[in-house]
């Protein structure tokens, strides 16, 4: 893919204009209340953390907050096969400890488990993961605001019948076969230090989602996302793949990021884009291995947000708490 079309420098400043940007934005008061169990890395706290720094800098003020609806069986079912949806809206810790064969056959099939735990409120919590993405979709299909944000998603390892890294329901599909309603093209970007697997393989025969993943590679879960892997059928040429090494750092990853971009966008022309802003990218991750800066990350959303197509962003990984309500409030600068 060809590089410097363009340079930091040379782009339009967001200052005073990002200001008018009609931000949107899904918070569920609920959520830092689930708990996958003890020593499991994924803490939906941190949402709850990141949403009381942007109170408490009063960033809210500059936008609308929302509580998102809960998406139903129906809604998570267009992507999501109908027995896996049955399991998830059904199991809980209860049912598991009567501990019979099918449960476990089940457990097994649906890869629910260790990574994957089946914790109290399990199905609560997709709901309302998957529906702040879909209202934000919703959002922005309307043109009721330009950036519209849901830390509680960008759940990108879910697959239409299976539990992956600590993902169940994946959100990010479900948002962009809404935003695809009104949209003809959506580009997806992954800035989460594991590949966007889910996503990648739910749009990668079709022409009207472009994926960009930019991930560690070798010897990492869920191990795919080779720069060779670019897309089947209609979808040749649409998935794309920037496979990384440890210890990426802001200048590396910028070198990288701004023109691959500003390419996709030159060339593909999207009508919306979503941006998954996993936190597990940054330095001292509990499990990422880049080295990635709180305003690294960030540049990321700022390139993004300045060509002014419409943005839906999303959360994603993220295992050193602290870190990741930092990152995530930051990011509104
Ligand atoms: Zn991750």
């Amino acid at each position: 893919m060809g590089v410097a079309e363009s340079d930091g420098a040379s782009l339009p400043s967001i200052g005073a204009d990002a200001m008018k940007r009609r931000v949107t934005y899904f918070y569920e008061p609920t959520i830092g209340d689930y708990y996958y169990g003890q020593g499991h890395p994924m803490k939906p706290h941190r949402i709850r953390m990141a949403h009381n720094l942007v109170i408490h800098y009063a960033l809210h003020r500059r936008m609308q907050i929302n509580r998102p609806f809960l998406a139903g069986p129906e809604d998570i079912r267009r992507f999501h096969a109908d027995d896996y949806v049955d399991f998830l809206a059904s199991v809980s810790p209860e049912i598991l400890s009567e501990n019979s064969h099918s449960h476990y056959r089940q457990l097994k099939r649906f890869n629910v488990g260790e990574d994957c735990p089946v914790f109290d409120g399990l199905f609560p919590f997709c709901q309302a993961s998957a529906g702040g993405s879909i209202g934000a979709a919703v959002r922005l299909n309307r043109g009721d605001a330009d950036i519209a944000i849901n830390w509680a998603g960008g759940l990108h390892h879910a697959k239409k019948a299976e539990a992956s890294g600590f993902c169940y329901v994946n959100d990010i599909v479900l948002g962009i076969l809404e935003l695809l309603k009104v949209h003809r093209r959506v580009v997806y970007v992954d800035i989460d230090v594991h590949h966007g697997d889910g996503v990648e393989e739910a749009f990668y025969t079709t022409d009207r989602v472009m994926t960009v993943s930019f991930h560690k590679f070798g010897d990492f879960f869920p191990g795919t996302g080779h720069i060779k892997d670019t897309g089947v059928g209609s979808g040749k040429d649409y998935a794309v793949n920037v496979p990384l090494n440890d210890g990426m750092d802001d200048e590396n990853f910028r070198a990288l990021f701004r023109p691959i971009m500003q390419k996709v966008m030159d060339v593909y022309q999207p009508d919306a884009v979503v941006l998954q802003c996993g936190a597990d990218s940054l330095s001292g991750d509990r499990l990422g291995c880049f080295n990635l800066s709180v305003k690294g990350h960030a540049d990321c959303l700022r390139f993004l947000r300045s060509f002014n197509v419409p943005l839906m962003v999303l959360g994603g990984g993220g295992y050193t708490v602290r870190n990741v309500a930092r990152c995530w409030c930051y990011e509104w600068q």
